[in-house]
């Protein structure tokens, strides 16, 4: 921790910070837990029983079950709002309000979910089936679990009288696993009065990273990298195929994407994972590991370490760009030399680099006139030239967050390290970020590494972890907004 903390947090912040002891005596089980797990429990349920995926499912449904949940709760119409820009995309925004010390902590969490086939699974996925110390159905981790937690959470503080240091706003939303209208965007863009925040919690992630059933890690996810797809194009006059010419659309997409395979992106590192080796390096890692981690941090890094960390993708995909031929397709007959040949590239970009500034250095990289590299956005359309849109980067880890994390999950995890985390991947935190509302994204419950089913066949929670998670949140959002 103390490393992390020299990096990344200023003096001043640090002196502001509270007892440690403090807020892990407040982790100690209180005479409202119970019910508290009863109430998640049913709102877990009822979520996981409404489809809410995009094709067969109707969001709107789960959020007005919620709103209905809210309202019984004592929350005046006020303080609620429905509102999407159609029918089965209405997001709900909640509000408890409190005394107004500082700009409101927004919650962000989607309620839909991906499409699950009844044939593919062993029980139902739109029923939540208890069996063998788990919770089955989709989005038990892919994030009702999380919405649960939060609904849970507010509505317990709302019946305490809790009054927080600050309004605490809830977005439950639409389409973040796709679709037309991803709900986040869409609140920024029409109300963004409604959401409007100093700063973001966001649950959706499952961030305690077990090894064999041990926590190691909790992971902090303070930024993100940039989703971003290229289509790569040969085209070619073509003709008969009893007579080959040199020039070939298949062969020169083929060479096109083995330069691509043979390219690394640079080594990359910001505030943040530059944070999580270090605290990996002292902390966790253990032998030539944690020596290539503490060799990469300094400066110049070491290149030797870099190779070898990078052998294992989970060093490679959070230290650079990287770009990976997802799909193909040419020709149009078995006996005609191809007319065209193509290639979809996905790019996940490192913070600070634009859209159009990977499109043009994938055009290096190929380094071939004859093949062409378009950018696709998010509808499908390919254009030339790709936006400028770039991830931003990360805001400082805020001593609050970070604090209140470190210390509950010392009770709940307490083989677990606390760790800032750049995210390969991608989440609704990529539209509060862009749009200035500083996102640390943590979901509590502790995962087996190779044991994530999200968005697969039989997706589950422990059911420990389950309502360890959401005496977790309840602490953590009430120790946040304490002061
Ligand atoms: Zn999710």
């Amino acid at each position: 921790m103390q490393a992390l903390m020299r990096t990344i947090l200023a003096p001043a912040a640090l002196a502001a910070l509270l007892p440690l002891a403090a807020i892990a005596a407040a982790a100690a089980p209180s005479p409202g837990d119970a019910a508290h797990d009863t109430l998640a429990h049913d709102i877990f349920k009822q979520l996981i029983e409404i489809d809410t995926s995009d094709s067969t499912g109707n969001v709107t449904t789960a959020a007005e079950a919620l709103a209905q949940r809210f309202r019984a709760a004592g929350f005046p119409p006020g303080d609620l709002a429905l509102l999407g820009p159609n029918d089965r995309k209405k997001n709900l925004v909640v509000r408890l309000h409190g005394a107004g010390g500082h700009k409101p902590v927004l919650l962000i969490g989607h309620l839909d979910v991906v499409e699950a086939r009844r044939e593919d699974w062993t029980t139902d996925p739109y029923k939540l089936i208890e069996k063998d110390g788990y919770y089955y159905g989709r989005g038990t981790i892919d994030m009702k679990d999380g919405d649960a937690v939060m609904a849970a959470a507010l509505i317990r503080l709302k019946q305490q009288g809790f009054r927080p240091s600050r309004d605490i706003i809830a977005a439950f939303t639409a389409d973040e696993e796709g679709g037309c209208c991803n709900g986040v965007s869409w609140l920024l863009k029409n109300h963004r009065d409604l959401i409007d925040a100093e700063f973001v919690l966001n649950q959706d992630d499952w961030s305690v990273m077990s090894e064999h059933g041990v926590p190691r890690v909790a992971r902090l996810i303070a930024t993100e990298k940039l989703y971003a797809d290229y289509q790569l194009i040969v085209t070619n006059k073509g003709g008969h195929s009893s007579v080959p010419r040199p020039d070939n659309a298949i062969y020169e997409l083929a060479r096109g994407l083995t330069r691509l395979a043979r390219f690394q992106f640079p080594f990359e590192l910001n505030a943040v994972n530059r944070g999580y080796y270090e605290q990996m390096a002292n902390e966790v890692a253990r032998g030539q590991e944690a020596a290539d981690m503490h060799a990469i941090l300094r400066d110049p890094p070491d290149a030797q370490a870099i190779a070898r960390l990078s052998r294992d993708p989970d060093n490679l995909s959070v230290t650079r760009t990287t770009c990976v031929a997802t799909r193909l397709a040419g020709g149009h007959a078995n006996n005609a030399l191809p007319q065209r040949a193509e290639a979809l590239v996905n790019c996940r970009i490192f913070p600070g680099h634009s859209k159009e500034e990977i499109r043009q250095l994938l055009v290096k990289v190929i380094n071939d006139p004859q093949v062409t590299v378009r950018y696709v956005a998010d509808d499908g359309s390919v254009s030339d030239r790709a936006t400028d849109e770039r991830a931003v980067d990360p805001a400082p880890l805020r001593p609050d967050v970070m604090q209140a994390l470190t210390a509950l999950s010392k009770s709940a995890w307490p083989q677990a390290r606390v760790i800032p985390f750049l995210d390969p991947g991608a989440s609704d935190a990529k539209y509060t970020n862009a749009a200035g509302l500083p996102t640390y994204t943590f979901g509590g419950v502790a995962v087996d590494r190779d044991e994530v089913r999200a968005h697969g066949r039989d997706e589950r929670v422990a059911v420990a972890e389950f309502y360890k998670w959401n005496r977790f949140f309840y602490r953590y959002l009430s120790e946040l907004t304490a002061h």
